[in-house]
C-alpha cells in the first residue's frame, strides 16, 4: 500500500488571516454554543437539472468514486445533499464529538444544527466575536475529535484529493488525528487532474473566499491568482492525498449537485 501526502508549507505569519477570518466569518456553531439555522447563501442548488446532464454528472461521479476506492478511500456517490446527510448520520452517535473544517459545503447541510440539537459537541471555529485564543483552541480540538467533517477543493477523476489552506487545521484534520474523516463535495469539484485542482483552488475558491471574508489580497480584486506575496495571503499549504493516509479512516461523499465552491 502506498500512502503519500505532499505538504508544501510557506513559512509566513498567519495571524493577519486569523484576525480577518474572525471579523468576517459567517455565523456558525461553537463548541457548546447555540447552533445557527442553515446558511441560505451557501448552496447553489440546480433546480430541475437536465436529465442528460444529470446522467453525465452521475457517470462522472460514480467513475470518480471507483477510482477513490481503488486508492483505499471510502467513497460513495449520492444524488442529493439530503442523501449525503443520511450517509453522514450513519457515522454519528450521541457521543460523537465532531470537528468542522472551514467549508461552505458542510455549512450548506443541515447536519450541524441537528448535531447541536442532539447535544453533540461540535468544534467549529467559524464563530464571530470569539478570541484568537478560543479560535486556536477549537482548531486544535478538531485534531482529536471523533469525526472530522469537511470538504475538498478538488477531487480528480483519477481518485486524488486536492486541498489548499492558509492556517492548516482544515488540511490537518484530513491527514491524521480524528477518529474518522468525512469529506463532502459537490460534482462541481471534480477535475481532470491535480494541476487543474490546484488551479481551481487558486483561481476559483481563493478569490471567492477572499471576497466573502473581506481579505485584502490581489485575487479578491482580480478574480484570479497572481501568486501574491501579500501578508494576508490565504493559500499557504497545499495537501494532495494520492492515497488514503495509513492511519486515517476517510470517507468521500460525492454529490450530484453543485455545492460550495
Ligand atoms: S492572489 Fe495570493 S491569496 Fe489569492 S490565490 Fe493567489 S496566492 Fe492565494
Amino acid at each position: 500500500m502506498v500512502n503519500v501526502v505532499k505538504l508544501s508549507v510557506l513559512q509566513r505569519s498567519w495571524s493577519p488571516i486569523l484576525d480577518l477570518r474572525l471579523k468576517g466569518a459567517p455565523r456558525s456553531v461553537a463548541a457548546g454554543a447555540a447552533c445557527e439555522p442553515e446558511l441560505a447563501f451557501s448552496v447553489a442548488k440546480e433546480e430541475g437539472m437536465d436529465p442528460i446532464k444529470e446522467q453525465w454528472v452521475e457517470e462522472r461521479g460514480r467513475r470518480t468514486v471507483e477510482k477513490l476506492k481503488a486508492h483505499d478511500f471510502g467513497a460513495v456517490y449520492v444524488k442529493t445533499k439530503e442523501e449525503a446527510e443520511e450517509e453522514i448520520w450513519r457515522h454519528i452517535s450521541d457521543e460523537t464529538t465532531v470537528g468542522v473544517g472551514g467549508s461552505m459545503t458542510v455549512r450548506g447541510l443541515g447536519v450541524l444544527a441537528q448535531l447541536k440539537a442532539r447535544g453533540n459537541i461540535v468544534y467549529d471555529h467559524w464563530v464571530p466575536g470569539i478570541s484568537q485564543e478560543e479560535s486556536t483552541r477549537i482548531r486544535k480540538a478538531q485534531m482529536a475529535c471523533n469525526l472530522f467533517l469537511s470538504s475538498v477543493n478538488a477531487v480528480t477523476v483519477s481518485g486524488e484529493l486536492v486541498n489548499i489552506d492558509g492556517i492548516g487545521n482544515r488540511v490537518n484534520g484530513t491527514v491524521f488525528g480524528p477518529g474518522k474523516v468525512i469529506l463532502v463535495a459537490g460534482y462541481n469539484k471534480i477535475v481532470e487532474d491535480i494541476q487543474e485542482g490546484i488551479r481551481r483552488a487558486k483561481n476559483v475558491v481563493a478569490p471567492i473566499n477572499a471576497r466573502r471574508l473581506n481579505i485584502d489580497v490581489p485575487c479578491a480584486k482580480l478574480g484570479k491568482c497572481v501568486d501574491c506575496n501579500s501578508p494576508n495571503r490565504i493559500c499557504r499549504i497545499v495537501v494532495i492525498h494520492e492515497r488514503k493516509p495509513v492511519l486515517s479512516d476517510v470517507l468521500v461523499i460525492l454529490i450530484g449537485e453543485e455545492l460550495g465552491y
